[in-house]
């Protein structure tokens, strides 16, 4: 079929770095925090543990607790995990972060970037972009995608197909079709 897209372009979405928190400071009504260079607070009360990942407020550093574990028995904790809170392990606060399950509200703006090839030539439309992504930056499709092609957000919309909604911001991979320049077309 001379219509099915051949040339698949990878597009990768990666932070780089982690993103700070939404969260209002009780001192400084500042909205943002920081993890920092990272650090939980474990404590035991006998066979119970408390978890906390320490976060600053980015104007005053203003510390807050955020519970990770409440009131959790010792020994239904991976001795694994248990450790990479007691080393304050970077990866373990990366993880923690964006584990969805905490719900934390994460702002990503400047917290990541795209990585796209160059386009193709014009002999080689259409052609197919598969938009991954390696961390759960949420991104809104149509400005991904006109970032990605360096066209406004319209034009984008104008030249593309995709099966998914592009004003919603989604993490998950997904791909779509570039169709020729109407305008150089006809
Ligand atoms: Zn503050």
């Amino acid at each position: 079929m001379s219509s099915q897209p051949h040339t698949v372009l990878p597009w990768v979405v990666r932070r780089t770095r982690l993103p700070l928190l939404s969260l209002r400071c009780v001192d400084c009504r500042s909205e943002s925090a920081t993890t920092g260079e990272g650090r939980f607070r474990v404590n035991a009360n006998g066979k119970l543990l408390d978890v906390w990942l320490l976060v600053r407020c980015v104007s005053c550093n203003r510390t807050s607790k955020l519970p990770i574990h409440e009131r959790t028995p010792v020994r239904t904790l991976d001795p694994a995990l248990l450790d990479s809170y007691h080393e304050n392990d970077p990866e373990q606060v990366a993880a923690t972060l964006l584990d969805r399950r905490h719900g934390f509200v994460l702002e990503w703006r400047g917290a990541w970037q795209l990585d796209a090839p160059p386009a193709p030539t014009d002999e080689a439309w259409p052609w197919q972009v598969a938009v991954t992504f390696e961390d759960p930056v949420p991104v809104r499709p149509d400005r991904l995608i006109a970032l990605g092609l360096g066209l406004s957000r319209n034009e984008a919309l104008r030249r593309v197909k995709c099966d998914i909604s592009l004003r919603r911001p989604t993490s998950t991979g997904f791909t779509f079709i570039v169709l020729t320049n109407s305008l150089s077309g006809g």
